[in-house]
């Protein structure tokens, strides 16, 4: 039986960052993936890497340091996958946020990211917003600029997985994790690959299985502890209009919330809905209300779209976010991750839940240091906010 330090169970940024990190950290480790990388939720994101501007308006000033933080590593690291775009938010007459709240807004933003030149912000002259894709300037009062970053989320998963096999990690794919059984000081896991069934063995599980992860925590036997968790799905869907100066960041004429409009591989990219999610998570697929949602922003925004119905959409997929239980609305929940462990200081279980594709790095740090005292001294080959990623296809 073949044994390992860490066996990784999902290839989606999670799983990914956390082979990253611990082979980094001198470990040798397994990732299983049942399907492809990224064929989960680490597809079907926004595709920002943020710091997460509307976070401040819930309080979450710690989650948007980080996020900050991150963003400034991958654009060093990841120059040919991360780009700082503008961000464009219109203020109308009837917008519920005024300038002034933006701008404030924007200048907590710019302290908690350092101040550092992609923090800048300003309004965009009258004069240009003729360059602004025929963005709708009836009754407009302003347009705020900022910046943030656009990515490609599964080729991001692709290259941290290759960045982990470099330095060593091994990857069995299609690979479904079947079932753990709890020792003292390891665990045994068996998965299915095929028709056959391999049994390998590790100090430490770690369930990096996205919306799935549940699932994979009820397959662990002893039982052990599952947080209380909600499914809420979310749909984009590609437009053939091109949108070309940046991201805008606008609110939904029917509810308020915020929904992205952004060029995406020579198309408008168009996201998202939050609508609450209950079933089996391999059965999400976009709702046409969700579409017919999305089709009504971007014709808000964009009259050249004002006859564009849902037999235009060149693409579209859904997503499920992992939030805590909670009966609040699922856009004004709490984005931190969630890591369980079944024991400490020496868990052979650790849990990711929830989380954001932007903090991928540095939860897979805290990952490592919750792990580290159930594994082997090692000498560490690599510190992962050093490590290049680059594009693999
Ligand atoms: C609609 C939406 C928009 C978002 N937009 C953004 C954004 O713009 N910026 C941002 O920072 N974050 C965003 N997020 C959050 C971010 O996308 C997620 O936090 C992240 O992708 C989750 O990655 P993950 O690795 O935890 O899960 P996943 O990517 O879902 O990976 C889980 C993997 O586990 C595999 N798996 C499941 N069961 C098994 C098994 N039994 N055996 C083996 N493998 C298994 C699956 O096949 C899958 O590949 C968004 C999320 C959603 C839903």
């Amino acid at each position: 039986m073949k044994e390992y330090d860490v066996i990784v169970v999902g290839g989606g940024i999670h799983g990914a960052g956390v082979l990253q990190a611990v082979v980094a950290a001198g470990h040798s480790a397994l990732l299983l993936e049942r399907r492809a990388l990224a064929s989960g939720t680490s597809s079907r994101s926004s595709k920002l890497i943020h710091g997460g501007l509307r976070y401040l308006e819930s309080g979450q000033f710690a989650l948007v340091r980080e996020s900050l933080r991150e963003r400034a590593i991958l654009l060093r690291i990841a120059s040919d996958l991360v780009e700082l775009r503008p961000f464009f938010i219109p203020v109308y007459r009837d917008t519920r946020r005024r300038p002034w709240q933006l701008r404030l807004g924007l200048s907590m933003y710019a302290l908690l990211g350092g101040f550092d030149a992609s923090t800048r912000f300003g309004s965009v002259p009258r004069r240009e917003w003729e360059t602004l894709d025929g963005l709708d300037t009836r009754g407009l009062d302003a347009v705020i600029r900022y910046h943030d970053a656009q990515t490609d989320d599964a080729q991001l998963t692709r290259a941290v997985v290759q960045s982990a096999m470099s330095l060593g990690a091994e990857i069995a794919m299609p690979a479904g994790f079947a079932e753990a059984r709890l020792a003292q000081s390891h665990v045994d896991v068996s998965y299915r690959q095929g028709s056959s069934t391999v049994e390998c063995r590790a100090r430490v599980l770690v369930n990096a299985a996205g919306p799935w992860a549940a699932q994979v925590a009820h397959a662990i036997q002893p039982a052990i502890a599952i947080p209380a968790i909600d499914l809420v799905q979310g749909t984009h869907i590609v437009v053939p209009l091109q949108v070309t100066a940046g991201i805008y960041y606008v609110e939904s004429p029917q509810d308020g919330r915020a929904v992205f409009i952004m060029p995406w591989k020579g198309a408008t990219l168009i996201g998202t809905t939050e609508t609450p999610f209950r079933g089996e998570p391999d059965r999400v697929h976009p709702l046409p209300a969700e579409e017919d949602y999305l089709l009504a922003v971007a014709r808000r925004y964009f009259p050249a779209l004002k006859d564009i119905t849902r037999e235009r959409i060149v693409e579209r997929f859904a997503g499920l976010r992992v939030l805590p239980a909670a009966t609040q609305a699922a856009f004004d929940r709490s984005r931190e991750t969630i890591f369980v462990a079944d024991r400490e200081p020496h868990p052979r279980v650790l849990g990711i839940y929830g989380g954001k594709l932007t903090g991928w790095r540095a939860a897979a740090a805290h990952v490592l240091a919750r792990i580290s005292p159930s594994l082997p001294v090692s000498s560490r080959r690599a510190e992962t906010e050093d490590l290049v990623l680059r594009r693999t296809t």
